[in-house]
């Protein structure tokens, strides 16, 4: 036995004691500032109320609306149905025989290169005519070049809309003149 199909077996073994391979999928989105460790928002507030630091904004996140978690991710979905397993597709031809359809459509040979299903033949990038990209849904193949977002909050769960999330300003804090004064006395 080859040592890759050793690798191979032995791989495919762990997965068997499991049952499957189950993805776990997070995002932990973190806010630090350089040069201080542990910085208390709460502080920050304060001290930008005495006025001794200014603030300007140099980003926005965006946060849970429920629990406040900048952990977000962005998924898009079709408008139509709503499913997830949505896909990035184009409108193609197949110059040498005519063939028009979604690359969708195309089947794909062991190389991973294209395959008309009109012809039957591998189609090379350069015998092919895009005319347009756009998103496919998998489900009901609604086709789409803006499809629907949504948010997931990945400490809490929540599923939001862009309509009802929050939107967290990121700031950059310096010293005012009159933080500058207070520690000259
Ligand atoms: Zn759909
Ligand atoms: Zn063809
Ligand atoms: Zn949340």
């Amino acid at each position: 036995m080859s040592d890759s199909v050793k690798d191979m077996k032995e791989f495919l073994s762990k997965i068997v004691t499991t049952g499957s391979l189950i993805p776990d999928f997070k995002v932990i989105a973190t806010l630090k500032y350089l040069s201080i460790d542990e910085v208390d928002e709460s502080v920050l507030e304060a001290l930008t109320r005495e006025g001794l630091l200014v603030r300007r904004i140099t980003d926005v996140a965006i946060a849970c609306s429920k629990c406040g978690s900048l952990s977000i991710s962005t998924k898009y979905v079709c408008p139509a149905c709503s499913s997830v397993s949505i896909v990035k597709s184009r409108l193609i031809q197949h110059i040498d025989c005519g063939y028009v359809g979604s690359e969708v459509s195309f089947l794909r040979s062991n190389s991973g290169a294209l395959k008309c299903p009109k012809c039957g033949r591998e189609v090379a990038e350069e015998r092919l005519i895009v005319y347009a990209t756009f998103f496919e849904c998998l489900s009901c193949h609604f086709r789409t070049s803006s499809p629907n977002v949504i948010h997931k909050c990945h400490n809490c769960e929540n599923i939001f809309k862009p309509a009802d999330a929050s939107l967290r300003p990121i700031y950059l804090y310096e010293l005012s003149d009159k933080g500058r004064e207070l520690l000259k006395q």
